[in-house]
């Protein structure tokens, strides 16, 4: 089974914390059997250019030693094999394309298939959803989207307002949250309504359920089966054909019991196995949903 993670902070950590054990490394997706993993080259906490564009160097430079170790890069999900391990680029936070679009033009030939608007403070584009849920998407952000709309990048809501959320709907795209969970099992701020989930479905969208502890549960308490109960919730409001997973491994500081990193993967599989998911449902929410999500956003010939 081919199975995708949307979301982690590994670049990150690897860049600005090299001493911290990682969450997710080649052996432990290996035997976790994930197929493709998804390496965010995140922001960071510092709201501060010169700080994010040095982060991004370094990021870079740790992905060329990645692929010095024999990771292998993929540029488009539905390259992927069964049997094999890889990850593909996204971008948390814009950032970076202020006063320079053409970035997104040298994101996507680096092979960035996702790029999450805002990360949690506002920025050129829009306003994240721990700041506000009624400030628009700034025009400049209506820009990036439409330009990330023709490169084939997959304009990402997670931590994006619900304002911002909507506006981008209302432009007529496909957005997708890479790591976020449902506001009505948990009160976070940066989860998902019920009406949210229901519009991101209705417009052809994605979501990757997030593994935080503290978006999975209002204490912070959660296990295998707290992944489950969001992953379900999202199943009954329609979402079935159109979610996934988003761990955020190596962002997230704790993690639900039983997860603790992607070689815990198969519990995840087995625990929903047992919630009655039938195998036709797991080959969806592992692989072939984003497949098909990316076959609506960016059809190829
Ligand atoms: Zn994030």
């Amino acid at each position: 089974m081919i199975l995708f993670d949307t979301h982690a902070d590994t670049l990150y950590s690897l860049a600005m914390h090299p001493e911290t054990p990682k969450d997710v490394t080649l052996d432990r997706l290996k035997a976790g059997g994930v197929t493709v993993q998804t390496l965010a080259m995140f922001v960071g906490g510092k709201n501060d250019e010169k700080h994010i564009a040095r982060a991004f160097e370094k990021m870079q430079a740790e992905e060329e030693k990645l692929l010095a170790a024999g990771w292998k890069k993929l540029t488009d999900y539905r390259d992927a094999r069964e049997g094999e391990t890889a990850y593909i680029l996204s971008v948390e936070g814009c950032d970076l394309l202020k006063n320079n679009l053409s970035l997104l033009e040298t994101w996507r030939r680096r092979g960035v298939r996702m790029a999450a608007l805002t990360w949690n403070y506002e920025n050129c584009v829009g306003t994240p959803a721990k700041a506000d849920a009624v400030t628009p998407l700034k025009p400049f952000g209506r820009e990036a989207v439409k330009e990330m709309v023709r490169l084939g990048i997959a304009p990402d809501t997670s931590h994006l307002n619900e304002r911002g959320f909507y506006d981008l709907l209302e432009m007529g795209v496909t957005p997708l949250a890479s790591h976020s969970c449902c506001k009505a099992l948990c009160g976070h701020c940066r989860n998902l309504t019920d009406d949210q989930l229901r519009a991101m479905f209705s417009a052809g969208g994605y979501v990757g359920v997030n593994f935080y502890p503290y978006f999975l549960d209002d204490g912070g308490v959660a296990t295998i089966e707290t992944i489950c109960d969001h992953v379900i919730h999202m199943i009954d409001v329609g979402g079935e054909k159109q979610i996934g997973f988003g761990s955020d491994f190596d962002g997230i500081e704790c993690k639900p019991r039983g997860m603790n990193g992607p070689q815990d993967f198969p519990r995840l599989l087995d625990a929903l196995r047992g919630r009655g998911l039938t195998e036709e449902q797991l080959a969806g929410l592992c692989g072939r949903n984003l497949a098909a999500y990316y076959d609506r956003i960016d059809p190829r010939a």
